[in-house]
């Protein structure tokens, strides 16, 4: 939208992930001009899925994504932890009335809806485009030599943010030694017993897990945890004898492990603020998290789609992204903290595990009550979008 003088403001975004993406969505919407420059030479992602909860879902549905990137998508009964036995620990009832809504969709899908709304909304999406730094006068840096000045530039490129780093915004980055390797494989028969086939399955065993998804009617997403020094365990491709050593109930499913896979380290970032004057910092970047609750990207979407309704209107710039960090911050730590405390039971012995989340797990109302502290979902909120 035209501001007094009838000139669009422009933004100039780092990074086409589901952060700068979403941002650079709304931003269209609410009618500025937008530039997204992805270091990548193409828009491709890698193959894994996804989960999306309801504030995930919210945010695609506000975008006008939602259709393109839920029309595949694997709706869940229940998530279930199990153990080193493949007995049941814990069972959470998902996606009926009452419950919260988690989906699980092929990352591809997820980025091509967002790409499809950025593009119906006259974003610019510029590949091979690296930005190395940006100025608090709301530049952006390329690596071309290239300066790129805006009302708003935004850091969306990831973990390593070179954008954070040249405005002096990291606090911390904590390396929590446990990682996963993701991959994405075809579904079949065979792989859970016929009942557990749709459900989300968490298998632990020592220090291992495996994370079982159906991410669409074809495709099952398959993750692969362990700590950051169990080198035999994260070596890619995986080693499909030793998987079935640990997991010897899902040995068809490991047979079934092709040689591809991507190991992806587990951390947290905190920053010292979110903004620098006209330079924002969002989703890795400025708030990484372990992906135990599947909220990383949710606090992305959430977050981009804030901070371009903060900014919209705004007379003064870095004073919206000071608002818009008031206003998010505290539930995005809040994600943070709880995801982090899910990893503490990766190095309890297994028998240990057992007994402690077969007792919490005892009582579905307090799974649920578990879970909704951990989402900061009020008690009782119908969670249906
Ligand atoms: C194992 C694992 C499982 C996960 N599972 C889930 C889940 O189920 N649900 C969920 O919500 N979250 C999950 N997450 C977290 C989620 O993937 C991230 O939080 C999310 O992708 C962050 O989005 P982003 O846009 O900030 O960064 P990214 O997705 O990393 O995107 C950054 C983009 O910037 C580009 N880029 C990098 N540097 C530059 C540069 N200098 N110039 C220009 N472009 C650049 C990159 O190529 C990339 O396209 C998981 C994470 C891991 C590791």
């Amino acid at each position: 939208m035209a501001k007094g003088n009838d000139r669009r403001r422009r933004a100039e975004i780092a990074g086409a992930g589901i952060g700068g993406l979403t941002v650079a969505a709304a931003l269209s919407a609410r009618g500025w001009d937008v530039t997204v420059h992805e270091r990548a030479p193409d828009l491709r992602t890698f193959g894994a899925g996804i989960y999306i909860w309801s504030n995930g879902l919210r945010v695609l549905k506000a975008l006008g994504a939602y259709d393109e990137a839920t029309a595949d998508a694997h709706v869940g009964p229940l998530f279930e932890t199990r153990d080193h036995d493949n007995k049941i620990m814990e069972e959470i009832p998902i996606n009926r009335p009452g419950n919260a809504r988690l989906i699980t969709i092929l990352r591809e899908t997820l980025t091509r809806s967002l790409i499809n709304v950025c593009r119906a909304g006259g974003v610019e999406i510029r590949t091979a485009s690296e930005a190395v730094g940006a100025a608090p006068d709301g530049t952006l840096l390329l690596a071309d030599g290239t300066q790129r000045p805006a009302d708003l530039v935004v850091g969306a490129d990831g973990i390593n943010s070179a954008v954070r780093d040249s405005l002096d915004l990291l606090m911390y980055r904590k390396h929590l030694g446990y990682g996963a390797i993701r991959m994405l494989i075809p579904r079949a028969d065979g792989d859970v017993a016929s009942a557990d086939r749709d459900k989300y399955i968490e298998h632990f065993s020592g220090s291992r897990r495996i994370l079982y998804t159906p991410a669409s009617a074809t495709e099952l997403y398959v993750a692969l945890c362990c700590a950051s020094d169990d080198e035999a365990a994260m070596a890619v491709p995986a080693d499909r004898e030793l998987w079935t050593d640990s997991f010897p109930h899902l040995a068809s499913l490991v047979a079934r492990f092709d040689d591809s896979g991507r190991w992806d380290a587990f951390e947290v970032v905190k920053l010292k603020r979110w903004s620098k004057g006209r330079a924002a910092v969002l989703g890795d970047g400025a708030h990484a998290m372990p992906p135990y609750l599947g909220q990383g990207g949710g606090c992305a979407l959430m977050n981009g789609i804030g901070l371009a309704a903060a900014v919209a209107d705004a007379p003064d710039i870095p004073a919206a992204l000071e608002a818009w960090e008031a206003r998010e911050r505290p539930l995005t730590e809040h994600t943070q903290e709880q995801s982090e405390r899910q990893g503490d039971m990766n190095y309890w012995p297994d028998a240990l595990r057992s007994q402690v989340l077969t007792i919490t797990g005892r009582s579905r109302e307090l799974a649920m009550q578990r879970l909704k502290t951990a989402l900061h979902v009020p008690t009782g909120t119908a969670e249906a979008i």
